[in-house]
């Protein structure tokens, strides 16, 4: 059955200690409301059923974009229009601008958050697999502290999270990209506009002249998680990129996924997309490079 909206009891807190007193109270009764772009849509279809809400998109400290010590940090409430409208990110981390330009239409990157990208966990979720490959971290706050994560051990298994109930995530942070490094983040989704990933993929080459130093490959949409295509990665260290050698890694790919059949697709179907948006990454990263 479907929530009453109007019957739900909302908290608005004015700060983020506030946030995180009442979260500390109530636990797992009380359900995060950010953008409220995936939240509203489960309430509504009665996939979640909370009494209670704590409403933090009015907490503007965790809407921010920084660049310190090497590493950029931004803010669980910054949106996706934000990320596409900073220069920092567009100098520290350009995938994350490309993926950001995908997601939904522009009303949805106006109110949709990054944090709630990640704690929808979603395995289609578009900001993912570029995190996964910029080696990012994610920042948990409970009121007895923080603590920091590489987002691949935040996930655990489908929609599962290493997150406890009086946590919030307040931030995602991750190396600046070096100069030698490049990446590029690939959809394929059933339409052009505001479509959901049938499957999604990240690739990041660290480049030594004209070979591949190091390579960070991950794929959404073909397992429970985000999954890193490991055997494909090694596969690339210290080659050039041939056509072989592109074909070679992107077939390795599949001994990482485990697709589903779904509305959006098939398993098969999703494992030859799978192939081919590796391949498809590949070039274009060696075709930037000049290498093709
Ligand atoms: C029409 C439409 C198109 C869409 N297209 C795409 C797309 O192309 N790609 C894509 O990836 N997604 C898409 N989405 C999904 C959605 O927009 C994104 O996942 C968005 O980033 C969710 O952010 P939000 O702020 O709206 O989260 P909310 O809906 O507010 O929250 C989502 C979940 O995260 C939890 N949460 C949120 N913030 C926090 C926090 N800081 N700490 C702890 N828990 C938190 C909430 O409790 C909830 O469970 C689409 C949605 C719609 C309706």
């Amino acid at each position: 059955m479907s929530a009453t909206l109007h019957k739900l009891n909302v908290y608005s807190p004015d700060s983020l200690h506030e946030a995180l007193r009442i979260l500390g109270e109530k636990g797992e009764r009380v359900k995060v409301l950010a953008g409220g772009t995936d939240l509203i849509v489960q309430l509504r279809a009665g996939v979640v059923e909370p009494r209670e809400i704590l409403n933090i998109y009015g907490l503007d400290e965790l809407r921010y974009i920084e660049i310190e010590g090497g590493r950029l940090r931004i803010g669980a409430l910054t949106t996706y229009m934000d990320i596409i409208q900073s220069g920092k990110v567009a100098k520290a981390a350009p995938i994350l601008v490309e993926a950001s330009k995908t997601v939904g239409s522009p009303q949805i990157q106006s109110k949709g958050t990054i944090g709630g990208n990640i704690c929808n966990a979603s395995p289609a979720a578009d900001s993912l697999p570029p995190l996964y490959v910029l080696n990012a971290n994610v920042v948990l706050q409970s009121l007895d502290g923080r603590r920091e994560i590489p987002i691949e051990r935040f996930y655990l298994g489908y929609k599962k999270m290493d997150m406890r109930p009086e946590e919030l995530l307040v931030e995602v942070n991750m190396p600046v990209m070096e100069d030698d490094e490049d990446a590029v983040f690939l959809k394929h989704g059933l339409r052009l506009g505001d479509a959901i990933s049938v499957v999604n993929a990240a690739l990041l080459v660290k480049w030594s002249d004209d070979t591949v130093k190091d390579a960070r490959i991950a794929l959404g949409a073909v397992a429970p998680t985000v999954v890193r295509a490991r055997d494909a990665e090694e596969s690339l260290r210290g080659r050039r990129l041939d056509e072989n050698v592109m074909w070679d890694a992107a077939e390795k790919t599949l001994r990482h996924i485990s697709p589903i059949t779904d509305v959006r697709g098939t398993a098969e179907y999703r494992r030859e997309i799978a192939v081919n948006l590796v391949f498809m990454g590949l070039w274009e990263l060696a075709y930037r490079r000049g290498r093709r």
